[in-house]
């Protein structure tokens, strides 16, 4: 179908490979950009919630630092100059503080810019995910008889995330969860009954 019967691409088919080289140039562009501000020898930024695509989000950021000032537990960092292109972008680092998922998000609302932003502001957390937490039982106490729940008790979301079960032992459910980390460094097991893995938003 890609040619008439004399072999000669017909004009619909030359445009639909002009936009495949065109698509592949800009992928390879957009990999390229990505590897010099964000290099694949350093784990990504995890940016505040409602934070658009990395490329994106260091277009729309002018590093005004105004999502930082208003984040109540002072979870958003600003980026040190080592960071090259990203320097003074926010991001996040749970094991020093997480986000406390606030439930009208004042970093997202303070953002001047849109690099900060909901698609559908009345979904709120709805679509966030800042990571994915998974829930290690043989790490936890009460799987050994020891009665606990500090984790359950700091989820700021509540048992829509992470509930106890009648005999006291966490349900994580991962369809309510945020992936704040805030369980991750609640819990009183070292290491942590929880990891955390930066997710996509
Ligand atoms: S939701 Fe609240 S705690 Fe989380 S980054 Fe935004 S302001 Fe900070
Ligand atoms: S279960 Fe953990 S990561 Fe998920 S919302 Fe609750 S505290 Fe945050
Ligand atoms: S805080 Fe840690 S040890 Fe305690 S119930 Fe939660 S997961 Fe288990």
């Amino acid at each position: 179908m890609g040619a008439n019967p004399k072999g000669v691409f017909q004009e619909g088919d030359r445009r639909g490979f002009m936009r495949a080289g065109l698509d592949r140039w800009v992928q390879r562009l957009v990999e390229e950009t990505t590897e010099r501000v964000t290099p694949a020898s350093r784990t990504p930024r995890q940016r505040p919630p409602g934070a658009l695509p990395e490329l994106g989000f260091l277009a729309a950021c002018t590093r005004c630092g105004e999502c930082a000032r208003f984040c109540p537990p002072e979870a958003i960092r600003l980026a040190p100059g080592e960071d090259g292109l990203a320097a003074g972008t926010p991001y996040i680092d749970p094991r020093l503080q997480p986000c406390t998922a606030c439930p009208d998000l004042p970093c997202v609302e303070a953002c001047p810019t849109g690099a900060l932003s909901l698609a559908d502001a009345a979904a709120g957390w709805r679509d966030i995910r800042l990571g994915e937490v998974e829930f290690h039982p043989e790490r936890c106490v009460t799987f050994q008889g020891v009665s606990c729940g500090v984790c359950a008790t700091a989820c700021p979301v509540g048992p829509s995330a992470l509930a106890l079960d009648d005999e006291g032992r966490p349900v994580l459910r991962r369809e309510g969860c945020v992936g704040c980390g805030v369980c991750v460094r609640a819990c009183i097991t070292a290491p942590s009954s929880f990891d955390l893995t930066y997710g996509d938003q």
